[in-house]
């Protein structure tokens, strides 16, 4: 199982998935040099379950060429791009540079298999519903990815149980276009979808064709009847739509063969390429607000028939109703003694996810909360909370808040928003504001369409702090 020993790997960026790879490239018998700016990530260094291996060397941020090009293998975080640490020299060079994503799958038994997921929004809940639908169907499944638990610790779980049986028949990854930015090399997964893709990370990725052809090299290593799953009709997909299509079994959402969804009637059908399957799923019991649900829930189950485990479409249906949603994406919190309902799509970072979250309410009158720190986008002056207006204006009332609630505030003023638009500065002020304005059978949305760093450690926090303040109110 020591298939590295005598050889040197470095890994770059010491986040969850870098610290995984290196406990990953220890379990497998590597010395390692674990490379980090921020002393504070060197891993095991506060963690008294990890005492110093004489194996593990730590470095301080930069180093020079010649100790990464004496690395047999160089493992680098999604965090890391490639412009530091001369990496694109060091590829161009022919060194053995490698993603996390990689490297955790050269250790995975070959009959252990992959369901992937990327797209721009909407990875985590279909990766969770593929997750729990294969988990309630008694198959043994790791999730994680780009989402809680790195690939590299199911590695390492796989390492570490004996050879014939292994721990996992299934790993479901989600995968983000960080991940993918070195060349794909092992990721091979039997199912794989690009969910959805709308401008976002353009800072890093330059260019929607640029994030695009990252996107589809998730596809890069699936061949025959291998199962992959795109959106038609999206411009930057359509050329990966018929490239992949040589290669492997393709299929389109809203297509035949692929999935069709009758949203009224919550039915989708599933035509998988080549097996002749052509079955119909009730998602009706499923408990979530939102078409993009039903939509995620239907991939989900579209990947897991694809998958070819043993799973049918009525198995599927009959725990439909247990699948659960994760935190902050349309939650509803409560509905409170005045009849008003408290929805938290904190997870809403980008101006498309709250979008969808607008579009779900269908009809009901909401108070909407925007704001936070906006992330740049192709549209740097107003990052293109403009196109909210037309989904705002059936509604109550607009909030802004935060260090970009000043910027929104202008641009949906400025772009004819005839709703009362009021300015707070803080999310608390805003959840006050907010108070003034619903009536009884109201929504109180929280669907930022911003990150949350002005105000709070992560997405999760300002969720939370939200639902507080929303259960006292
Ligand atoms: P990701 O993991 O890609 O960030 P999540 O599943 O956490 O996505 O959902 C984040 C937000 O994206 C949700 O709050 C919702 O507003 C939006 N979203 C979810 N699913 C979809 C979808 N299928 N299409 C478009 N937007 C979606």
């Amino acid at each position: 199982k020591e298939d590295l020993k005598g050889q040197r790997v470095a890994v770059i960026g010491l986040g969850i998935s870098g610290k995984a790879a290196t406990r990953l490239a220890l379990a497998r018998g590597a010395s390692v040099l674990a490379i980090d700016k921020d002393e504070q990530l060197f891993p095991f260094k506060h963690d008294p379950e990890h005492p110093q291996n004489s194996n593990l060397q730590m470095m301080l941020g930069d180093c020079d060429h010649t100790q990464l090009g004496n690395a047999d293998k160089i493992v680098v975080s999604p965090g890391v791009p490639l412009e530091e640490y001369g990496l694109s020299s060091l590829i161009e060079s022919g060194r053995k540079v490698m993603s996390e994503l990689d490297f955790a799958t050269e250790v995975l038994p070959q009959n252990v298999k992959i369901l992937a997921v990327t797209g721009t929004n909407g990875k985590s809940t279909v990766a969770s519903f593929a997750g729990q639908m294969l988990d309630h169907l008694g198959i043994k499944t790791f999730v994680g990815g780009n989402l809680g638990t790195p690939l590299s610790e199911a590695a390492i779980s796989c390492l570490s149980s004996s050879s014939t049986t292994h721990i996992y028949q299934v790993v479901v990854v989600e995968v983000s276009s960080y991940q993918l930015e070195i060349t794909n090399n092992y990721f091979s997964p039997s199912v794989a979808v690009v969910l959805n893709l709308t401008p976002d990370h353009l800072e890093r990725h330059k260019s929607m064709l640029n994030y695009a052809a990252v996107k589809c090299s998730l596809f890069s290593h699936m061949k025959d009847d291998k199962l992959a799953l795109l959106p038609i009709g999206n411009p930057y997909l359509d050329e990966a739509f018929s490239t992949y299509a040589k290669r492997c079994n393709i299929a389109g959402i809203g297509d035949f063969p692929g999935l069709k969804l009758d949203m009224e009637a919550k039915v989708a059908t599933c035509n998988i390429p080549k097996s002749g399957l052509f079955r119909k799923l009730q998602l009706g019991d499923l408990r979530a607000i939102g078409d993009h649900n039903f939509l995620n829930a239907a991939v989900a189950a579209f990947l897991v028939l694809g998958l070819d485990v043993g799973i049918d479409c009525h198995s599927i249906n009959s725990i439909v109703k247990r699948l659960t949603l994760l935190p902050h994406r349309m939650q509803v919190v409560c509905t409170n003694s005045y009849g008003i309902t408290w929805v938290d799509d904190s997870k809403a970072t980008n101006v498309e996810s709250t979008s969808t979250g607008l579009i779900s309410l269908r009809n009901r009158k909401s108070v909407v909360l925007l704001g936070g720190l906006s992330k740049a986008s192709s549209d740097q002056t107003s990052n293109g909370f403009e196109r909210l207006v037309e989904l705002l204006e059936p509604h109550r009332a607009v909030i802004t808040f935060g260090a970009s609630g000043e910027m929104i505030y202008r641009t949906l003023l400025n772009s004819g928003l005839s709703i009362p638009c009021i300015k707070a500065g803080n999310l608390k002020e805003a959840i006050k504001c907010a108070k003034f304005f619903a009536v009884e059978g109201d929504m109180v949305l929280l669907s930022p369409g911003c990150a949350s760093f002005d105000e709070f450690r992560n997405f999760e926090h300002r969720g939370r702090v939200f639902q507080e303040l929303a259960l006292h109110s």
